[in-house]
């Protein structure tokens, strides 16, 4: 049905893209007045024409008549990158439920003027063979950010002040003192374009193993032959991915088309950054959220203007404005980070495709260890798979250890170093080798489980872990099922029954004694506070600088540790007592991601993984590597309680200040979405649990509850999401209460 009325932003690039105008559309141009189109209006008192974008429309006059201008022209080019993006926002309002506004303002770069940064360079300042007999120095005097900074300068020969401070972590005062020894100079305001000056642009190009031509061709022929398509690599770690990417994206870049490549912010470290300046140079711009919106601006203005064949960042470099895109790469792509925490709570995947087929572009996946959803798309054929099986030359993949927690309790060892992992961490110690011992606490809500039989606590109606509350209770969080904490386990009636909780700090401590003579680094959520620290951690490690690094799930990306050849997983059974359903699947990555630090180099890794249920199958997956015998048991059990990618879940998060009126609202809500569901005749297949209270129950005194509605089928949820966001405009109930929805969310609430 043609629509009456367009909304339209007549400065896309102003702070207020909330500032829209409605003008009428007459009967002629209806037509063309979609969502995106550039239209040309008559704008102010003189009613000059000036051009705007339409991002809405409705039936509805906001004023009288007769006040409303038509809609002079609608431009017929409506190829513009912004009208792209601006349909990109009207489909993800529609598809995951968020306002328009919130849609825009997430896709479309906003201008905020900012003063602009002194721009500083460092390079040498002597020649290399001069800079080469300093490093030596520096090295006997183990003067470790003097050699590092050399290092590099004498393989680059300028690099940004910004990137040597922030990505290779170099302190001020060791630039201040190497000035002073006339070694480096800092030179003020050049050209910002490329943080880093190639001394040698690497051409020395590596040769490409069989397995990775075959995919390069594959996909290259493809793409040469003017089709389009979604593509997984599913490559082990250190299997060549990254050289399958960039050898892609050189093919792309050379037919005049622009490629986004998304890196998890974790993973995008100096290594990471290096490899792709090498190989293209001042091609590409690299984002990260550090960068602030008049930064990103002027990102995405260089993307515009063509300045920029590339853009390497986190979720959001996904809606750069280039106006030839080619092909979007998401690395990592079973990242939960790649799912907005914030409306519209989009997943950067689905997006991808989404603009894959509004600019004509490819979208490639990768993983070591693929979602379930891309995998089942892979196998359903959605998705053309690829799978590189082994690692690159020398390095093998390790060999894997499963030590019985419940067996070391017997032996009476309650340190939280099973014997196997001491006497290894000992011979590491002796050989000079480094190690890697890891935690996992994300999504660990206090589960309880007994430390003697492994038994957890789980609901009886949910299948997920019961959490632990102060006032002595258990509570299922889908559901809101309660039962008091048990004195005795109710499966072997032992006493160690208890809530599981070792954090990395303890674990520093218990190194620190048993092992006294060993330097011990340590990277959570605390020592990576400070912007860089999390960089500087892992810089000082890859130096030798100490010889354990204990860490959470942090520490498994972005780095290659060619030293480390044993990595110590403590407790296996943590991720997967999180009190959601996808507790296995990050358990299975966590765990693999984590083995594929082990022997990156030429030394052969081992890893120990310590669990207390060494018999569950993401456990036992991860151990023999076999993510298929893995992806079939959880798909089974995804199928048989309806959970993603088995059908879809609708998450819907009620918060108000007001217990009573969040309560209120969220069994306003319940009902409405049953008598909708009954009348449209689908209640059978349609789940609808809740409303209980959220895991966070309670944040910064905001009461939150949740609902969980499963469907098979997308567009119905999609349907109940529509009538609900109707509802709530209609009802006074939900004034003071905020609702948001979230489509088969990543992270429990
Ligand atoms: P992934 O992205 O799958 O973890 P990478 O692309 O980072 O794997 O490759 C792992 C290591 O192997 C890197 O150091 C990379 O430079 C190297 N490498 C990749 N492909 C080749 C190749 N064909 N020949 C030699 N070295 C390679
Ligand atoms: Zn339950
Ligand atoms: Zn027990």
């Amino acid at each position: 049905m043609a629509m009456k009325y367009a909304d339209i932003i007549v400065d896309i690039s102003h702070e207020n893209l909330d500032r829209t105008y409605q003008y009428s559309i007459p009967v002629e141009l209806s037509e063309q007045a979609v969502i995106g189109a550039l239209a040309v209006v008559p704008f102010g008192k003189g009613n000059r024409l000036i051009k705007g974008y339409i991002v809405h429309l409705s039936n509805e006059p906001k004023w009288k008549e007769d006040l409303i201008k038509p809609i002079h022209e609608i431009v017929s080019d409506g190829l513009v990158i912004e009208s792209q993006l601006i349909q990109l926002a009207y489909w993800i309002k529609e598809t995951f439920g968020s306002t328009m506004n919130d849609a825009l303002k997430t896709v479309i770069p906003v201008k905020k003027t900012v003063k602009a940064k002194e721009k500083k360079t460092i390079k040498l300042a002597e020649s290399i063979e001069a800079a080469k007999e300093h490093l030596e120095i520096f090295k006997i005097k183990n003067n470790k950010g003097r050699v590092r900074l050399l290092e590099e300068l004498i393989k680059e020969e300028a690099i940004d002040y910004d990137v040597v401070i922030h990505k290779l972590n170099i302190a001020r005062t060791t630039i201040q003192d190497l000035e002073k020894l006339d070694i480096i100079t800092t030179d003020v305001e050049r050209l910002y374009r490329n943080p880093i000056q190639n001394r040698t642009i690497n051409k020395e190009q590596v040769h490409l193993t069989e397995e990775q031509q075959i995919i390069v061709d594959s996909i290259i022929k493809e793409y040469r032959e003017n089709i389009r398509g979604t593509y997984l690599i599913h490559g082990v770690t250190g299997s060549g991915k990254t050289e399958v990417y960039m050898e892609i994206i050189s093919d792309v870049i050379s037919q005049g088309k622009q490629v986004i490549m998304l890196i998890p912010e974790i993973a995008l470290t100096y290594q990471t950054v290096m490899r792709f300046y090498k190989r293209f140079g001042d091609r590409i711009s690299i984002m990260n959220s550090r960068l602030s919106q008049g930064e990103r601006y002027d990102q995405y203005l260089r993307a515009k203007k063509g300045d920029i064949d590339i853009m390497i960042g986190p979720r959001s470099a996904l809606f750069t404005p280039f106006q030839n895109l080619g092909l979007i790469i998401i690395d990592e792509e079973h990242e939960g980070t790649y799912k907005s925490e914030n409306p519209p709570k989009y997943h950067a995947r689905e997006v991808a495709i989404k603009r894959g087929q509004l600019s004509n572009a490819s979208v490639i996946l990768g993983s070591a260890t693929p979602s379930l959803e891309s995998y089942k798309n892979a196998l359903e054929g959605r998705y053309k798979l690829y799978t590189l099986k082994s690692r690159i030359g020398k390095s093998i993949m390790p060999k894997i250890w499963i030590v019985d927690l419940r067996e070391e309790l017997k032996k009476k060892n309650k340190s939280i170093f099973s014997i196997q992992l001491k006497e290894l961490m000992e011979d590491r110690l002796r050989k000079k080798q480094q190690i890697m011992l890891f935690i996992n606490r994300r999504g660990y809500a206090g589960f309880v489980s007994c430390r003697s039989c492994g038994h957890v606590m789980k609901c009886p109606h949910c299948d997920i872990s019961l959490t632990a509350h102060n006032n002595g209770t258990l509570v299922c969080h889908y559901c809101g099922y309660s039962e008091s904490t048990p004195v005795n386990c109710p499966s072997c009636g032992s006493k160690y029954i208890a809530t599981f909780g070792t954090g990395t700090q303890k674990v520093e401590e218990m190194v620190k004694k048993e092992f006294p003579g060993a330097r011990v680094l340590r990277m959570d959520m605390d020592t990576t506070k400070n912007k860089d620290s999390h960089e500087k951690i892992l810089s000082s490690f890859a130096n030798g600088e100490a010889d354990i690094l204990v860490g959470t799930q942090m520490i498994v990306k972005g780095h290659d540790f060619p030293m480390v050849t044993l990595v110590g997983i403590l407790a296996a059974d943590l991720s997967l007592y999180a009190a959601d359903y996808r507790a296995a699947e990050r358990t299975y990555q966590l765990l693999a991601q984590a083995s594929g630090r082990a022997g990156r180099g030429e030394l052969p890794g081992e890893v120990v993984i310590q669990s207390y249920q060494p018999d569950h199958y993401s456990i036992k997956a991860a151990s023999e590597d076999d993510y298929i015998g893995f992806y079939n048991q959880e798909m089974a059990y995804r199928e048989l309680l309806k959970y993603p990618p088995a059908a879809h879940i609708l998450a819907i998060l009620i918060a108000s200040k007001d217990e009573k009126k969040a309560m209120t609202a969220s069994e306003l809500l319940c009902g409405a979405g049953k008598d909708w569901t009954s009348k449209e005749g689908i209640s059978e297949e349609t789940v609808i649990i809740g409303p209980a209270a959220a895991s966070l129950a309670k944040a910064n005194d905001i009461y939150r509850f949740m609902i969980y509605i499963k469907q098979s089928d997308y567009d119905v949820l999609i349907g109940i999401k529509d009538y609900l966001e109707g509802y709530i405009n209609y009802s006074e109930h939900f004034n003071g209460c905020n609702v948001q929805f979230d489509f088969n969310p990543m992270n429990s609430y």
